[in-house]
């Protein structure tokens, strides 16, 4: 069988490495020329982590990352409101890590070529449409540059290529990501460890503002400091989208947070130094009805792109990989394995999405605002609500993803 995978993010390079645990070669064509270290922090939550254990790369991860401890909620004005043990901290048999996105993917990308081939994997090939006959499927590709390529002719083709995926569009054409007026700017700082040093921060919330900050490299100089990384966010009735592709400028967003220096992080300060930031617009899509169609199906953020409130997008997506590996491995027509792949995951992507969009843990933050009047805490959070309570809603989110400490212990 001849699988194409069209796309070599995590999605697709994790399909890669669960169709060879199983067996089963395929081909990974992916769009840039060259693959470099670029980007940003990204958080590998328990079933992130659970997934990649599978694929024999956690400990490259764990050494190239920060185990989070603890995971800590503040209101805009730097006043504690709830805190919870992470990971192994809390239980789970893995690691919450954050990590920086190029090393993962370095990470990933290693593995592929080392285990199924150098060969197999396909830079400077960019899908850009599929034909389908009782026999196979062809896909067109271009260079990154637009020149047209030899097309491929494959079995099974699966589009791993991201929330603005071209396979997708051409099954439906008039589909726009949605924007809500929720832009985001992320950067990475060298900072001194904040909190504990491995403390993943949420402070404010995107109706007035909120900063999401975590440490990915532990003593990146030498002298104790780490990498921080952060991220913030804020909604905006009527704001034009940011761009993918540009530069984030601290000025646009500053104002903000410009009076967030509290006794244990002058946030300001944060920003203003940072070595490499970008802007972001907060999208997804609505869920949609059908993935598979005959010889094609969609993964990842190709199927079914989130809100990036709940770190948590990279999870579904190595989900995604082991369940549709698990069926193509049962052999048969592989049309039919797209099918049952589609049945399993559509339904729990799609509440994943609704729910990033309506009760991600920030509204943690988010009640805590509602029942202090949007000012600040007098006394203790403790006088307002219980962190019984503020557990709940955690933990809501949690079974919601897949990650409540039940599920991943069965
Ligand atoms: C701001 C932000 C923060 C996030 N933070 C987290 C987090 O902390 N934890 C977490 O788990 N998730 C997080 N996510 C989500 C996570 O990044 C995605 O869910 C995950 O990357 C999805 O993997 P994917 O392989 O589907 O897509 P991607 O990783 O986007 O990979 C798609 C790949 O396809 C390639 N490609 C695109 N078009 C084509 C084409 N036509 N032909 C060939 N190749 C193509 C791209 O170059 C890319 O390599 C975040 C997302 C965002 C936007």
């Amino acid at each position: 069988m001849k699988i194409a995978i069209v796309g070599g993010g995590i999605g697709g390079l994790a399909l890669a490495l669960g169709l060879h645990q199983r067996g089963i070669s395929c081909d990974v064509y992916e769009t840039v020329p060259e693959v470099r270290e670029i980007g940003v922090g990204i958080t590998l939550l328990p079933h992130a982590m659970t997934e990649l254990a599978a694929l024999g790369v956690q400990a490259e991860l764990e050494a190239q990352g920060i185990e989070n401890l603890e995971s800590v909620f503040f209101n805009r004005y730097g006043q504690f409101i709830y805190r919870e043990p992470r990971g192994r901290h809390a239980g789970y048999a893995v690691p919450e890590v954050g990590i920086h996105r190029g090393k993962l993917h370095r990470a990933l990308l290693h593995a592929v070529r080392q285990r199924l081939g150098d060969d197999r994997v396909h830079l400077n090939h960019r899908g850009v449409g599929i034909e389908q006959d009782e026999s196979g499927a062809t896909i067109a590709f271009q260079t990154a540059a637009g020149e047209p390529l030899p097309s491929v002719r494959a079995d099974v083709v699966i589009a791993c290529d991201g929330v603005n995926s071209a396979l997708r569009r051409q099954f439906y054409p008039d589909e726009k990501v949605a924007f809500a007026g929720i832009n985001t700017w992320r950067g990475v700082t060298v900072h001194r460890p904040i909190l504990t040093g491995k403390s993943y921060v949420r402070i404010g919330s995107i109706e007035t503002g909120k900063m999401v900050i975590y440490p990915i490299v532990d003593n990146v100089d030498g002298q104790g400091n780490q990498l921080i990384n952060w991220v913030a966010e804020i909604r905006q009735e009527g704001a034009a989208m940011n761009d993918w592709n540009r530069p984030g400028d601290a000025a646009d967003f500053i104002e903000i947070i410009k009076d967030w220096r509290f006794d244990w992080l002058d946030v300001p300060a944060l920003i203003r130094g940072a070595r490499e930031a970008f802007e972001y617009p907060m999208v997804d899509k609505d869920p949609i009805p059908r993935w598979t169609f005959g010889r094609l199906t969609l993964l990842g953020d190709a199927a079914h792109p989130m809100y990036p409130r709940g770190s948590n997008g990279s999870a579904q997506a190595l989900i995604d990989a082991r369940t549709l590996a698990d069926q193509l491995a049962q052999g048969g027509d592989p049309r039919d394995a797209l099918t049952r792949y589609e049945a399993l995951r559509l339904a729990p992507t799609a509440k994943v999405v609704e729910t990033n969009r309506t009760v991600p843990p920030d509204f943690i933050i988010m009640k805590a605002d509602e029942l202090s009047g949007g000012k600040p805490i007098e006394g203790s959070i403790d006088d307002l609500i219980s962190q019984d309570e503020l557990r709940r809603i955690s933990d809501s989110y949690k079974t919601v993803a897949g990650f409540s400490l039940a599920a991943l212990k069965k």
